[in-house]
């Protein structure tokens, strides 16, 4: 018989219950107490819903992060929280920090977060010095196997493993991180030891690193820990997922473990030479599910990889999805408003979780024993090959024969900067905001009415013009030099274009984790895409003809739109951003058409798809910059382009930066003193750069000074004369109590600037 088991289930609720139970105990209107109680109905429940698997995962669950659950578990929190506090207090201190007050706190500053390799989760960040000792602290992961036992479960454990957990973290010093890990092993023994005394036999120890580039020291690290953790008495199944072994692969087949987990969604490939190289005493742990994206399983194909390998391993074979469900929806039945032909072809958590049972039956006791759900399987699968919403001969067609040339401007950067210059007639460091203004109560609640049918057209209309009204006036009295409309209309920079566009499905309650008890609702894309109509002309141009001075179009690029969706996997990630592409650049032809003249194309999210291994990198960003370029440069010499990326990394993908060729980039710069333009300085960056001038995260109201020592930091990289001045991204969650002193500051910094020049 082979053995079904799970990684890790979404802890968010089917109904964001977590999320508001969190946010209900933030604002202190319950005890902690109810969060606990929040927190183990949901756990229960959850492990209800995996009740068919003959293993459910334990301290998959967190109320934060699983990351920063590792760092409470071994006692290794920043070491500024408060260590009088209850524990509880101290995990929100560290996940969310804590504001000081004259009589009790003292201030504490939040760990770092960062993005779980490749996915749009962020986990915190564990901090290290040269003093960092480790403790066992498994009170918390204890207390959860006794609940799921006391409940009946069949469980195994999941830790993250203590090498990924150093290659996840951060010194603070010098110190180098592996010097750690012989003080992290004996307090990982102690715990596994602890679980054993609790009857625990396996434990998931999820070592994710083995998917990417290691150096020696890496790997002797691995060989290290788990040379050392083998004495332990429990059984280990070191998982890995996201992606391939590679040059890891021998290394990962030979630890001794008592088994291993493989991705087999992005690892297909080496399934069998995994199967050849593994010791005879091991469980071989098949992902065989994705557990990144939101597709049925092709249930036939699943059992045609499997079956040999089953012949092979007999009942040392298990099977998983391929990582964590932590990424996407929990279930599909909640979803009443999907049309039934997508919903057809889509499996959440709790569908993932069937077909896997499904697929160990079929192996258990042959196919004939589920010949319906196979034959059933085999029809969506089908249907959704074959169907014409997904293919559209037209969108195929433009594709094939749109080529590189389609990505080019007319003329080089100088000339087009002098003709742009001539038409717009800007100061030297002009201002400009990077398209949001404050999304105020007022404006959800229009866009909920209109949403919800309570609003009509032409009403709903009106009362987004005048919230456009309102922003351009506010610009014009602040003096700015390029205004933006204000993007009321907008709920989030995708879902926006995703709704206008054909090839995308939304969902109700498609909740994925990004942070804490922040969520998405990826949209899904399915379908090639195309777009019916203009999407944005309306608004800017309203917003444009209420006044002279140039407003920007706003839009968001084709690589974001793709990262942060669903995406199909019927064909490769490059040609459905592609699509995408074509799509946007007729916007912006559009756009241009109805008399724009700025055109901003938002790429937040180019950096997020870089692959987990960088010779992976410029087949990735080559295709990403030639979509950029599709859609931004169909527009003649005269048409300003400008691009923005909220993010502040670009050593590494400059070159890509400057192959986008935007007339004006803006960036997110302002923590960082204008360091991050040394590397546009040195690759001799020839467009406009509008380094941001004030962080738009913190409510503060940066001064005048401030901002002009910035711009002086700034024109010492740049040439003055590439400079815009602009804050670090978009204003929608500040109020305007915030935005207008601080953009009145940021244009009189700009203004004195030009004095001086
Ligand atoms: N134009 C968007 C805004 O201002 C950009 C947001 C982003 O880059 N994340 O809100
Ligand atoms: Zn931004």
């Amino acid at each position: 018989m082979v053995t079904t088991h799970n990684l890790g289930f979404p802890r968010i609720g089917s109904q964001r219950e977590l999320k508001f139970a969190l946010e209900r105990y933030w604002r202190g209107e319950t005890a902690a107490d109810d969060l606990e109680q929040t927190g183990k109905t949901l756990r229960l429940r959850h492990w209800s819903l995996q009740a068919d698997l003959d293993l459910v995962p334990v301290g998959d669950f967190s109320f934060y992060d699983h990351v920063l659950d590792t760092s409470q578990l071994l006692d290794n929190l920043p070491s500024r929280v408060d260590k009088n506090a209850d524990a509880l207090t101290q995990y929100f201190q560290a996940s969310r920090g804590q504001a000081g007050s004259s009589c009790c706190n003292h201030q504490v500053a939040a760990a770092e977060m960062t993005k779980w390799f490749d996915t749009n989760y962020h986990y915190l960040v564990p901090e290290f010095n040269a003093e960092s000792a480790f403790k066992a602290c498994p009170e918390r992961l204890l207390a959860q196997i006794k609940e799921a036992k006391a409940a009946g479960f069949k469980i195994k454990p999941v830790l993250v493993g203590p090498v990924s957990y150093l290659w996840l973290g951060k010194t603070k010093d010098e110190t180098d991180k592996l010097a750690l890990l012989d003080k992290l092993l004996p307090v990982y023994a102690e715990i596994l030891d602890q679980l054993a005394d609790n009857g625990v036999e396996w434990v998931q120890i999820d070592e994710p690193v083995l998917v990417t580039e290691l150096s020696t020291e890496w790997q002797q690290a691995l060989q290290k820990a788990y040379f050392s953790l083998a004495k332990c008495r429990v059984k280990l199944l070191l998982t890995t997922y996201f992606g391939q072994l590679q040059q890891n692969l021998q290394l990962a087949c030979e630890l001794p473990t008592a088994g291993l987990h493989i991705d087999a969604i992005n690892a297909a490939d080496e399934l069998v030479r995994v199967v050849d190289w593994l010791p005879s005493h091991k469980v071989l742990s098949v992902g065989i599910i994705n557990g990144r994206n939101i597709w049925k399983t092709d249930l036939t194909q699943a059992l045609e990889l499997l079956e040999p390998i089953h012949t092979r391993l007999a009942e040392r074979l298990w099977l998983a999805p391929s990582c964590s469900l932590l990424h996407v929806p929990i279930d599909l039945s909640s979803e009443q408003n999907l049309d039934e032909e997508t919903r057809d072809w889509l499996a959440f958590a709790v569908q993932k979780l069937e077909e896997l049972t499904l697929i160990a039956q079929a192996l258990n006791l042959g196919r004939d024993s589920v010949a319906t759900q196979l034959a059933d399987n085999k029809q969506s699968i089908q249907h959704r090959q074959q169907s014409t919403r997904v293919h559209n001969p037209a969108v195929k067609q433009r594709c094939e024969a749109t080529h590189s040339a389609s990505g080019q401007r007319h003329s080089a950067y100088l000339q087009r900067a002098a003709i742009q210059q001539q038409a717009l007639q800007l100061p030297a460091f002009p201002t400009t905001t990077i398209g949001s203004f404050p999304q105020t109560n007022d404006i959800r609640q229009t866009r909920k009415k209109y949403r919800l049918g309570q609003l009509a057209d032409a009403e709903y209309r009106q009362q987004i013009q005048a919230e456009i009204r309102y922003a351009i006036d506010k610009q014009l009295e602040l003096g700015l030099d390029v205004l933006v409309h204000g993007e009321a209309e907008r709920n989030d920079m995708v879902e926006y274009f995703g709704q206008q566009l054909q090839g995308f499905a939304f969902t109700e309650f498609g909740w994925v984790q990004s942070y804490g008890s922040r969520c998405v609702k990826p949209p899904i894309l399915y379908g090639d895409v195309s777009r019916p109509g203009p999407m944005t002309v309306e608004w800017i141009q309203y917003a444009q003809s209420l006044t002279d001075k140039p407003v920007k179009g706003m839009l968001t690029g084709p690589v974001t739109i793709l990262n942060w969706s669903f995406v199909r996997d019927d064909q490769p990630r490059s040609e459905t951003c592609k699509q995408i592409s074509l799509a946007i650049r007729d916007e912006v032809i559009d756009l241009e058409s109805a008399g724009v003249n700025i055109i901003q194309i938002d790429e937040a999210a180019l950096r997020e798809g870089l692959p987990l291994r960088q010779s992976q990198w410029k087949t990735y960003l080559d295709w990403a910059v030639e979509s950029f370029r599709i859609t931004a440069n169909g527009v003649a010499d005269e048409t300003q382009i400008h691009t923005h990326m909220c993010y502040s990394e670009f050593n590494d993908i400059i070159e890509a930066i400057a192959a986008m060729d935007a007339d004006v980039i803006t960036i997110e710069t302002s923590r960082s003193q204008m360091e991050l333009l040394d590397v546009f300085q040195k690759f001799d960056y020839p467009n406009a750069i509008g380094p941001g001038v004030y962080d738009i995260h913190s409510p503060n109201i940066p001064s005048k000074q401030e901002m002009v020592e910035l711009l002086k930091l700034a024109a010492q990289r740049i040439d003055k004369t590439l400079l815009w001045v602009n804050p670090d991204c978009g204003l929608k969650t500040r109020r305007w109590e915030e935005v207008e002193p601080a953009l009145k500051a940021m244009v009189s910094a700009a203004q004195s600037l030009r004095l001086k020049l």
